[in-house]
């Protein structure tokens, strides 16, 4: 029988890769988009993050983007071919990641930028030569004004979370961009929503692209248990220890609403004996992987996160979320829960809800 991924038009590199990934068949959103993209079409994909969209853009481009593999060692042998434009650091490191385990059987090289951190070793990167850059927004424009990186070789840009990245102030500078890359090329646009600047973005730098929509827009993931329970305020701390303990969750993210509860919720579970960290944005950027990376290798059992830090955060097979505090904005209780649930596994969402939560 045919690999399904095969089946989609995709060659034996990229299909083994997805083989030692474990991905056996491929996702409503990868089917839709991948031959159309391997058309060469421009696509406005509608995909919230845990459908596989990464996958969904990565691999029919770099199934395009091989015939240029090459062993060469020469900068001049490895232009940027493809751009990634992503909304948050970990979300970049995330795709990146991704990258590396699709192309490990193509000579291709890729690399990611970002913010918080030295610009030394991503220009060094950027010399060598590099066919794939992921980046963040804010970063890809300091390299491009220090003149680190040429886009003119650009054949394939990706607008990923183009939703996020507008609500994060981003579009002068996405204009910016779009503007210095070549016009003959393919951009492929993710969004979780398509509001009118978005529409407005697609007018302006997309030539008559193909819509590809798999579900329906801001709803939760059938995979996901979800429960809520009403609790005093004040309850809540010995509530969560009781659930963390007694549920046996060995890996949980806390979801709290500010800073300040984030902290304080980290304290607390650690004076009772109960690993935790916490992200949020007040945390330097290392301080931020070298939490994240303890959380998903598991040696630490309860990360405790604001909203904006845990965009995008990917673990596999993570079988908790802790609302601890309810968020303001539905789209935030969306992305929370799924957190858990990804690509088809099973999850548990508990949401802790006082008096004056209970309009949320
Ligand atoms: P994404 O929506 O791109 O953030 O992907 C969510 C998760 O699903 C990631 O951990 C991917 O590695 C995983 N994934 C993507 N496509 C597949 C697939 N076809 N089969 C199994 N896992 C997948």
């Amino acid at each position: 029988m045919m690999n399904p991924f095969s089946s989609l038009g995709l060659g034996s590199e990229l299909v083994s890769a997805l083989t030692d990934q474990g991905y056996e068949n491929p996702t409503p959103i990868q089917a839709a988009a991948i031959p159309k993209a391997l058309a060469g079409h421009d696509l406005l994909a509608a995909a919230q993050t845990g459908t596989g969209k990464t996958a969904a853009f990565m691999l029919p481009s770099l199934e395009r983007l091989k015939r240029y593999a090459t062993s060469s060692t020469s900068p001049a042998m490895h232009p940027v071919r493809m751009l990634v434009l992503t909304s948050t650091r970990e979300l970049a490191d995330q795709i990146d990641q991704n990258v590396q385990a699709y192309i490990k059987n193509l000579p291709l090289r890729h690399t990611v930028l970002f913010g918080g951190v030295n610009m030394d070793k991503q220009t060094a990167d950027l010399r060598a030569g590099c066919e794939i850059v992921v980046a963040t927004v804010g970063r890809l424009l300091d390299h491009v004004k220090q003149k680190n990186i040429n886009l003119n070789k650009v054949e394939i840009v990706v607008l990923d979370e183009a939703d996020r990245m507008l609500d994060m102030g981003f579009i002068d500078d996405i204009r910016k961009i779009m503007q210095i890359l070549p016009k003959q090329r393919q951009t492929l646009l993710f969004s979780a929503t398509f509001s009118p600047p978005i529409r407005k973005l697609a007018q302006d730098f997309m030539h008559t692209p193909e819509m590809v929509e798999v579900a329906a827009q801001n709803t939760t993931n059938a995979n996901v248990e979800q429960h809520i329970i009403a609790v005093d305020a004040l309850k809540k701390r010995n509530l969560l220890e009781r659930l963390i303990v007694d549920l046996h969750m060995n890996q949980v993210i806390v979801f709290c609403k500010t800073k300040q509860s984030v902290d304080q919720v980290t304290r607390d579970l650690v004076r009772r004996n109960i690993a935790a960290q916490s992200i949020h944005g007040d945390k330097s950027q290392q301080s931020r992987l070298e939490t994240l990376n303890a959380f998903k290798e598991g040696t630490l059992r309860v990360l405790v996160a604001t909203d904006v830090a845990a965009r995008g955060l990917d673990i596999a097979e993570l079988p908790f979320v802790i609302n601890y505090e309810l968020p303001t904005q539905p789209e935030d209780y969306v992305h929370r829960i799924g957190r858990t649930g990804r690509a088809g596994a099973d999850g548990v969402a508990i949401s802790l809800m006082d008096k004056t939560e209970q309009k949320m």
